[in-house]
């Protein structure tokens, strides 16, 4: 019953080094099997492309900062209402909205529309993870998670004022289990905090925060020390201090050697690849970060593609809102949550006659196009803070088509793009190969997913199929077949199922010393009590930490 063969689809399998070869893909009780009895099921995708499902390893889907900016945009609920699909099967159908930031239903059913099958929210901070657990069931079909926040909450800052790093450690797999996330998410380590203290300057790594020790450079070590020592899955996930400012790639250079070595990702690096002309403005930084990065294999990073267009900007990084609010003038909405962190939202659109528009989409493709290693320079827009998921296929045509790449070239304002690559021209063309590589395969390795971007036996059966087009961007805004744990969910191009998905999280052991200061501190200085503030059992096992 539930069986179903793939027949004669052209597999781009990367993880199992298959390269457009004609194979069946067989599909038993939700894993990939080597064969089937002929009775099976099957589905003809001959003439269409295989790949595993796709998987987001940076996105913003479910968390307070993600409702405060529904909240923030009513008019784009207006503009685009979303029907309930016609499932067929007994799930159930829900109609929402959409806009840069859809609705929780709305959510699972365009990301499975698209052919991913795994969304990780990138920034959550520990005291609304029940929020994000809520909102995560709420969103369909897909396998999810989230990254906790770490790196401006108070303890933190005390245990590393402290020198108490072995006990940063332990408190980090603590407030992951009681979260139920699944990596560190550090975000402007210490510099959200200045910024709260008054500071508006660039931060830099060595800024004392309140004490001496206290520095984003011990916070950065701190945490990327932790998540290596605890063995989680997947490393740090670094969002860099001085996001979007001119020379900041001097920051992200220096966090990079500061963690020389050990295992750290960084993420949408397009935010953090500028360099300063010398009159003050920007321009691309992109050159000597790739480099870097080709350079240090223990170094993995997302791109954070701008697309034009309709965004919201939200973040952690209050400090950045504010200074976008300020230069934009949109509106906006500030938060800081329990001294865990802060949180912004502002609403932007970028614009191809913007020169900075213009310089930070051709900064994002530079970091592509001249990334030796695809398995660790992937896919993302930070949803929807460079443009919405539903842009990617329009950025794989970019990635896959020179001709097409030019041209939107020769439209966009050249005002700071002297001396980029970009505009030097770069005539490298992405593969098939190398698009399911940056679009699963290698987010997924990079997120520790053994079963995920692969489709070798044992794998979780999730396949997309593509019907070719000239245009790859309808090709891949459009997949003719998707299957989600072994489900039929896109059907002829049709969304006609919506199972629930598995929720990603860990629950590393720690400690149990760590719990009697803690205790005290929640007493003394929380909202919650400490008895109440994890989110207690969820429904799906944890995935396995290997602490080492
Ligand atoms: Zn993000």
């Amino acid at each position: 019953m539930n069986q179903l063969r793939i027949v004669g689809g052209t597999v781009y399998d990367p993880a199992n080094g298959v390269s457009g070869e004609v194979r069946d893909i067989c599909i038993d009780d939700g894993r990939i099997v080597d064969s089937l009895p002929a009775s099976a099921r099957r589905l003809d995708a001959s003439g269409m492309v295989v790949m595993p499902g796709g998987v987001d390893i940076h996105s913003h889907v479910a968390s307070g900062s993600v409702n405060l900016a529904r909240r923030l945009l009513p008019e784009e609920h207006e503009a685009d209402p979303a029907a309930a699909p016609a499932l067929t099967g007994g799930d159930e159908a829900r109609s929402g909205t959409g806009g840069t930031i859809p609705s929780t239903f709305t959510t699972g059913y365009r990301y499975a529309g698209l052919g991913y099958t795994t969304v990780f929210d990138a920034a959550v901070a520990p005291i609304m993870a029940r929020t994000s657990h809520g909102e995560l069931d709420d969103t369909p079909i897909v396998d999810a998670g989230f990254f906790v926040l770490m790196g401006n909450d108070e303890y933190l800052l005390r245990l590393v004022a402290a020198g108490e790093r072995a006990q940063a450690r332990e408190y980090a797999a603590w407030l992951l289990g009681a979260a139920g996330g699944y990596a560190i998410k550090v975000v402007n380590p210490g510099g959200v905090e200045l910024w709260k203290r008054g500071a508006r300057d660039r931060v830099g790594l060595d800024t004392p925060v309140g004490s001496e020790r206290v520095t984003p450079r011990a916070i950065l070590e701190t945490l990327v020390e932790a998540a290596n020592g605890l063995g989680l899955p997947h490393a740090a996930h670094i969002h860099c201090n001085d996001l979007g400012v001119a020379g900041n790639v001097a920051t992200t250079l220096a966090s990079m050697r500061a963690v020389e070595g050990r295992r750290a990702h960084f993420t949408h690096l397009q935010f953090h690849a500028y360099d300063a002309a010398p009159d003050g403005t920007r321009r691309s930084g992109a050159r000597p970060l790739i480099e870097y990065i080709n350079a240090h294999p223990e170094i993995s990073g997302d791109v954070g593609q701008v697309m034009f267009g309709a965004a919201t900007t939200l973040t952690a990084d209050g400090a950045v809102e504010y200074l976008l609010h300020k230069s934009s003038g949109r509106r906006w909405v500030n938060v800081d949550i329990e001294l865990e962190t802060g949180c912004g939202v502002v609403p932007h659109t970028y614009k191809e006659k913007n020169a900075v528009s213009a310089l930070q989409w051709v900064v994002g493709l530079e970091l592509f196009l001249l990334a030796a290693d695809p398995w660790r320079m992937v896919l993302s827009t930070d949803h929807p803070n460079g443009g919405s998921f539903l842009a990617y296929p329009e950025l794989i045509r970019l990635l896959m088509d020179r001709g097409y790449r030019d041209s939107c070239l020769a439209r966009v304002n050249q005002t700071l793009l002297a001396g980029s690559a970009m505009a030097d021209g770069i005539g490298r063309e992405y593969t098939l190969d190398e698009i399911a590589i940056v679009t699963r395969a290698g987010p997924a390795r990079l997120l520790g997913l053994t079963r995920k971007g692969q489709l070798g036996p044992g794998a979780d059966a999730d396949v997309t199929v593509y019907a070719r087009d000239e245009d790859v961007s309808k090709m891949f805004a459009t997949p003719r077949y998707v299957v989600k744990g072994g489900t039929l969910v896109v059907e002829e191009g049709q969304l006609r199922r919506a199972p629930r998905g598995q929720r990603l999280h860990v629950r590393p052991g720690y400690d149990g010393a760590v719990e009697t200061p803690l205790r005290e501190f929640f007493d003394r200085h929380a909202t919650v009590s400490f008895r109440n503030y994890p989110v207690g059992d969820l429904r799906d096992t944890p995935i396995m930490v290997g602490r080492t």
